[in-house]
């Protein structure tokens, strides 16, 4: 599953450490292993007798035969399921999933069966005969009546409006993770794999779509029954349904069948998908070694529905704007497009071939994609650069598993009730791709990719757990991958390196190595070590070499002292560096010549430094000083978010003119080299970077740029063609930020406009800009209005977060008055966003106690970790505030006294 990744805000980061305070800890190898062994759960390979979970094993399903007839107007469902049992011992009790089904006739082998109980409350039905019945083959039979659902878990109606303004439904499933059984009643927990035969009746102008290809269609009047081929052995989770006025556009790779799926008269837009489809297909079938196994691929644009996709088994759905590349749509749309299908296709090997054996490892799943989808566009679109972009999930991770609070990528889970907490976008997705290419950096890619290969083959229609994974990995490497990699997926955090360097006379360098965790705020009172594969380079090119630190103090040479030096090497590994002050300084001075990743990971660590207190702001001011006019994109990026943050935490303090000025002076000079308009043959890089400059000068105050994009503004209101999609967006926000009334209304026009969906996500985005206090509550209603139509009800949430930039107590008190509405199309995700984002949203202008009792009311009470999390971003983001004022204020009054440049070089 994808899940659009709730926005971090501005500035979540945490707080000081005092470095006096580190636990001084010996780590050794056996130490670590002791430690990893003592954890609650022991790893081990998958084994369906002792994998987790509430339904008993003795009564299996070996394959089901579904017929269902939805009434979608009456949002009801009328079914009839027969499953083929394999009772693994004698049995008088059948037990399995369900909820809103009421079920009748109810028969094993023919017969009428002595009692039948569902509860809603446990989600389980429990089926009673008369008498054991034996070892071996049964059928159990029944009808039911069903619920469709208006949001997306489980069968559910998505209305929509098409750009031509006509009305319809549509019919769409969104299963994972426990939800299958609200369309049919099931044994839905992941190692509970068997065969699936959906058979369909739907209005007979309607197109269904499922995992499998149509094995027959029959038309009765004003009806037609589809039924689908039989699945291969898979979870419940991934059986899919969509049904509705669709067409599709079609072709191949290899043997495999791709459609692309769409909204009558939206199907062309899906044309760079399906490329992209036959492309990404071929290559994992070759990377993974084990062709994809089923007939034909679909890929269906739902208009609505979830903010993300889903990577049911040969029928992958997708949120449209997430698949549809239009006219109206941006570079970054085209991207997202790819990332997103390369993620969700990864998921047919990692997920659906091979399935977590319970949902405490459902990082294999969603790490792997992560991982696998980013490997495969940055192999495709080398001028991407699309590694150098991930380093930011890569920094997201980092914020949230810095703090005291945070968790392991392997989290325990009990009952499958609680499997949607654990799908934690910073930790299960970015922490979990993070970690897998520092592992596959340390193993060497062709090792990783046979102990993958081996996985899939040893695995293949079943189930696996981490264990599996290490002993493959283990197998192709020749290593014990167990331990090193544990250390990583079983503990909460991450490291940071103590670097000190020592020169011999004749300058060469012996460095001398030790960790501890890195947390912005608080001691880790465990001590806690990891195995650390590193990557040293030294001097400002070459190949870096490998490294693992296993015990503080550890000693290696590495270059001459005059060299800069990276211990993370292409900001590959998870972890971050401290060097010691003269290290520090070479590596300043040095900075313009550095390799690009070794720079991104040196912006990174000391920037999240002097978050936490351990290092003086103008050791990364002067970091950033000496970016000068260099143009790569994520070094950028780093910088205008470092000082984005700094900005925020000034607005409001005599200091905050100063500052912004300060921060126009750093960049200006970069949107000096690249002006306003794209040139032939730049990147979408250096064109998105000119984006972001000329965004960030816009917040910060430069009348040129505001002056300049009014002037374009006032061109595409002439023109629609004046302003390329990719620029709309930063033109609009600035305009919007410093509207007056009348532009205002020229700004709601043109949203109102919009000529699809794509441009209305830009253009009420840009709105909630708005400075002005009485043009923002004119703009906060407009963010709950019907103007948005339903299948663009998840973009209520992100507009609501958009407005609280500039105005966060508006946008609290929308936030709590129309919490469900705000919600319902993000479920069962909802909560977990309100406990773990909804803090560190509002901190500045909601007092931290009103926030976290409303935030305990809100969501479930065995969420109390998730609302710990959410609070202590709150809390440091407050402490950091009034940190980061002090110092830059500090900075900048010594700066405009100190002869010119002085500053710059350090301290
Ligand atoms: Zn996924």
């Amino acid at each position: 599953m994808t899940i659009v990744i709730f926005p971090a805000g501005r500035g979540m980061h945490l707080v000081p450490r005092s470095r006096a305070a580190a636990v001084a800890v010996r780590c050794c190898l056996l130490l670590l292993a002791a430690v990893l062994a003592a954890q609650v759960r022991a790893a081990s390979p998958f084994s369906f007798s002792t994998v987790p979970g509430r339904l008993p094993k003795g009564v299996v399903p070996v394959d089901y035969t579904i017929a269902v007839t939805p009434d979608a107007i009456a949002r009801t469902l009328r079914g009839r399921e027969s499953v083929v049992l394999e009772f693994r011992e004698s049995s008088a009790q059948i037990v399995f999933n369900s909820l809103n089904e009421t079920l009748d006739d109810v028969r094993l082998d023919g017969q009428p069966v002595a009692r039948v109980v569902s509860s809603d409350e446990q989600q389980l039905t429990t089926v009673s005969l008369a008498a054991p019945a034996p070892a071996g083959r049964h059928t159990l039979s029944f009808g039911y009546q069903g619920k469709i659902e208006t949001i997306p878990q489980g069968l559910f109606a998505q209305p929509y409006v098409t750009p031509g303004g006509v009305r319809g439904l549509l019919l769409s499933t969104q299963f994972e993770s426990t939800d299958a059984r609200r369309m049919f009643p099931c044994w839905d927990e992941p190692a509970f794999r068997a065969t699936f035969e959906l058979t369909v009746t739907v209005p007979a102008e309607w197109a269904a779509v499922s995992n499998m290809p149509i094995a027959q269609r029959e038309a009765q009047g004003k009806l037609a029954t589809v039924r689908f081929g039989r699945t291969p052995s898979m979870p419940s989770y991934l059986v899919h349904l969509t049904a509705g006025d669709l067409a599709a556009i079609s072709g191949r790779s290899g043997q495999t069948r791709l459609g692309v799926w769409a909204v009558r008269g939206q199907e062309q837009y899906g044309a760079v998908a399906l490329a992209n489809a036959a492309q990404i297909l071929a290559d994992y079938n070759e990377y993974f070694d084990y062709p994809y196994p089923l007939a034909k691929l679909d890929s269906i644009a739902v208009p609505g529905g979830f903010s993300g996709a889903m990577e049911d088994w040969g029928a992958i759905s997708y949120n449209d704007q997430t698949l549809l590349v239009t006219p109206s749509s941006t570079m970054d749309d085209v991207q997202n497009v790819y990332s997103i299908q390369a993620h969700e296709m990864a998921h047919q090997w990692h997920g659906d071939l091979v399935t977590m054996a319970w949902w405490d490892d459902v990082w294999l799943n969603e790490s792997f994609a992560s991982w696998r989808g980013a490997a495969q566009t940055d192999a495709r679109h080398p001028d991407w650069h699309w590694w150098e972009g991930q380093d930011e999930t890569r920094e997201a991770a980092m914020r949230a598993d810095a703090r005291v609070s945070s968790h392991a990528i392997e989290q325990p889970v009990t009952n499958e009730l609680e499997a949607t907490n654990v799908f934690d976008p910073d930790i299960t997705y970015n922490k979990g791709q993070a970690v897998l290419r520092m592992l596959e950096a340390h193993l060497g890619a062709d090792h990783f990719r046979d102990g993958v290969r081996r996985l899939m083959k040893a695995h293949a229609y079943s189930n696996a757990s981490s264990e599996d994974l290490w002993g493959a990995l283990g197998a192709a490497s020749g290593r014990n991958v167990s331990v090193l990699a544990r250390s990583w997926t079983e503990q909460p955090g991450f490291p940071v390196v103590s670097v000190t360097a020592h020169c011999d006379a004749a300058g060469l360098r012996t460095l001398t190595l030790s960790q501890r965790r890195f947390l912005l705020r608080g001691q880790d009172p465990a001590g806690t070590h990891w195995m650390l594969p590193l990557l040293i380079r030294a001097g400002s090119s070459g190949e870096p070499r490998a490294e693992l630190l296993v015990h503080d103090g550890q000693s290696v040479a590495a270059g001459r002292c005059a060299e800069p030096l990276s211990v993370n090497a292409d900001a590959v590994g998870y972890f971050r560096a401290e060097y010691d002050a003269a290290t520090l300084a070479t590596n300043t001075r040095a900075f313009g010549s550095l390799p690009a990743g070794d720079r991104i990971a040196l912006l990174d660590d000391q920037w999240a430094l002097v978050e936490s207190g351990a290092q003086p702001l103008p050791t990364y001011l002067a970091l950033a000083a000496a970016m000068g006019t260099d143009l790569n994109e994520r070094a950028w990026n780093q910088v205008a978010g470092a000082l984005g943050t700094i900005e925020y935490a000034e607005r409001g303090s005599p200091g905050h003119e100063a500052f912004v000025g300060y921060a126009r002076s750093l960049v200006r000079p970069l949107f000096d080299r690249l002006g306003w308009d794209a040139r032939a043959g730049e990147s979408p890089g250096i064109q998105r970077l000119r984006r972001t400059v000329i965004g960030s000068l816009g917040l910060w105050g430069d009348q040129e740029i505001i002056d300049g994009a009014r002037q374009r503004f006032a061109l595409f209101l002439k023109d629609r063609h004046a302003l390329r999609p990719d620029e709309q967006a930063v033109v609009m926000t600035i305009v919007a930020r410093h509207a007056d009334a009348a532009t205002f209304a020229r700004l709601h026009a043109v949203a109102k406009s919009a000529a699809n969906e794509t441009e209305l996500r830009r253009f009420y985005t840009a709105l909630m800009s708005v400075r002005d206090p009485s043009l923002a509550v004119t703009a906060a209603t407009i963010a709950m209005s019907s103007e948005i139509p339903p299948q663009a009800d998840s973009l209520r949430l992100w507009l609501v977060l958009a407005l609280s930039d500039e105005h966060q107590q508006l946008a609290w008190d929308l936030f709590v008055k129309h919490l469900d509405a705000l919600l319902a199309p993000h479920q069962p995700s909802g909560p977990l966003y309100v406990a773990q984002y909804g803090p560190g949203m509002f901190w500045s202008s909601v007092p931290l106690d009103k926030i976290e009792a409303w935030v305990r009311a809100n969501v479930p009470a065995e969420m109390t970790a998730d609302v710990a999390r959410g609070m202590e971003t709150a809390r440091f983001r407050i402490e950091e505030k009034s940190a980061l004022v002090a110092a830059t204020d500090r900075y900048l009054t010594a700066r405009a006294s100190a002869p010119s440049g002085q500053l710059l070089a350090g301290r």
